[in-house]
């Protein structure tokens, strides 16, 4: 028997569980987890029905060989009869779903012997004699493979020239809590920094509540997620084009081909989807130069353009921006005054040097999850860069590891039996956030221990 510890039981440390005790007798799996619920992590746990995939229920199987697994699901549950329909594929369903298909399919597949559950946060690791050993806030427990699986760190903090302002009582640092929620009053004014996803999540919860004040939101850009369409289209293949190209000609084929869409009348979010399962074959193509080059002036682009919302929340957005209750800044935060219920922010704008001053009565950071392993206040993170068992990556997104998932130090050599799945290979893959990229990752990063071990 060889022993497997993962630290993390979200969708990508439970999912890698499931098929490690499925496809292998010989192991056994600890899975070390804390403060969001088992397997559904961050994204899945909200009880908000106004918070919906952003990805088509036909794309959200926990398994890649399986790929009807979750709408095959709603559709045998008659609690959800008002979603059955023939298009239940393109549908975007509340999260909320598919964190009880993520329970059902816990509850079914871990009731397994081999697998201990350790509900402690993992806070040390030490590796000697060839054994891994995990310090949790309350247990000690040894293992011959480690997989990381940390999954969404806070965001991170935004870097003012007061940063001491941040310790208001008004300023909420964590977004995936229900503090602030509980906490707005229905017409005060309030900051959210970021424009993304998370920000769309925190405009529909606070218009469903029925809050009636102003709503501002600051990013660099100022961009908006885009819609996905209405029309359900699909746009032919064209990988060919883009594998082991430079960012330049990949730029150029990808804007030729909404173009050749466009004169179709076939929408351009189907020329996005057809790139979209291979972003990670192109970026890896990228030499690192072009990976600089994208991070610093295509990544915003292409996330209002892959990070889409479902065409009612677009609607809704948009409605409440020309209505003049959602206002999007495109600026910086840098500095705040005041700590109790009026807040001044100061946002240096970025079309021209100057700087507005808004005056708000809370703020909070939608600016999604921290991945610069190097600037993460986490114990665990912490002590593995200390022992160089893991490095960060290069481009500040994650940290360093073969496409095979295992880690690798500081000097580029693989660290024994250490892997990681799902956003610490950001760096290494780009596209390891959602569900369709996190099964196959989990998969993988299973079946290579496994070959290991036989
Ligand atoms: C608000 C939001 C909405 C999203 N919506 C979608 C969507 O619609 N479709 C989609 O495909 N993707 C979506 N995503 C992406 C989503 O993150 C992934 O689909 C998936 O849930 C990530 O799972 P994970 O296990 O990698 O990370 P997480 O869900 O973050 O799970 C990681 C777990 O590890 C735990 N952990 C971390 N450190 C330790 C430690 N030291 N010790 C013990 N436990 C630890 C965490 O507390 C957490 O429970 C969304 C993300 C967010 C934040």
């Amino acid at each position: 028997m060889k022993t497997i510890c993962i630290i993390g039981g979200g969708f990508s440390g439970t999912i890698t569980a499931i098929h490690l005790l499925q496809k292998s007798s010989v192991v056994t799996v600890k899975l070390i987890n804390h403060t969001y619920p088992l397997v559904k992590g961050v994204a899945y746990s909200t009880l908000r029905r106004e918070h919906l995939l952003n990805v088509p229920a036909g794309k959200m199987s926990a398994f890649a060989a399986d790929p009807a697994h979750f709408t095959n699901w709603v559709m045998a549950k008659p609690e959800y009869s008002e979603f059955h329909s023939p298009s239940i594929a393109h549908a975007f369903l509340p999260r909320m779903i598919y964190g009880k298909y993520l329970d059902e399919l816990s509850a079914l597949h871990l009731k397994n012997e081999r697998l201990e559950i350790i509900p402690s946060k993992a806070v040390d690791v030490k590796f000697s004699n060839g054994k891994y050993t995990v310090n949790t806030e309350s247990h000690t427990t040894e293992s011959d493979f480690l997989v990381l699986a940390t999954g969404n760190f806070q965001p991170a903090p935004p870097k003012l020239q007061n940063p001491s302002a941040l310790s208001s009582i008004n300023y909420f640092s964590n977004p995936w809590t229900n503090d602030f929620i509980e906490r707005l009053q229905p017409d005060e004014s309030v900051l959210l920094i970021g424009s993304g996803l998370t920000m769309v999540d925190y405009v529909l919860s606070m218009t469903a509540a029925g809050f009636k004040g102003k709503i501002y939101s600051v990013s660099p850009r100022g961009y908006l997620p885009e819609g996905h369409s209405e029309q359900v289209a699909a746009y032919p293949d064209f990988l060919g084009e883009l594998r082991g190209k430079s960012l330049q000609l990949v730029f150029s084929s990808i804007i030729a081909h909404v173009q050749k869409a466009m004169e179709q009348n076939i929408p351009w979010q189907a020329v996005i989807d057809s790139v979209r399962p291979h972003a990670k074959t192109v970026w890896m193509g990228f030499s690192r130069k072009d990976k600089q080059q994208f991070i610093s002036h295509v990544r915003h682009i292409w996330g209002v353009a892959r990070h889409r919302l479902p065409v009612d929340a677009h609607k809704k957005i948009r409605e409440l921006m020309q209505a003049g209750q959602l206002e999007v800044i495109g600026g910086r935060l840098q500095a705040l005054a005041g700590m109790n219920d009026s807040l001044e922010a100061s946002i240096k704008l970025r079309k021209v040097q100057d700087v507005r001053t808004i005056k708000v009565s809370k703020i909070v950071n939608c600016t999604g999850p921290q991945i610069n392993f190097n600037e993460l206040n986490e114990p665990l993170v912490k002590s593995l860069l200390r022992q160089d068992l893991i490095a960060a990556d290069e481009l500040k997104m994650g940290i360093r590891a073969l496409p095979s998932g295992n880690a690798l130090n500081s000097k580029a050599e693989p660290v024994p039996r250490l892997y990681a799945v799902g956003s610490l290979l950001r760096g290494l893959m780009w596209e390891t956030t959602a569900v369709p990229d996190l099964r196959v990752n989990a998969e993988n990063v299973a079946a290579q221990i496994i070959g290991s071990i036989d």
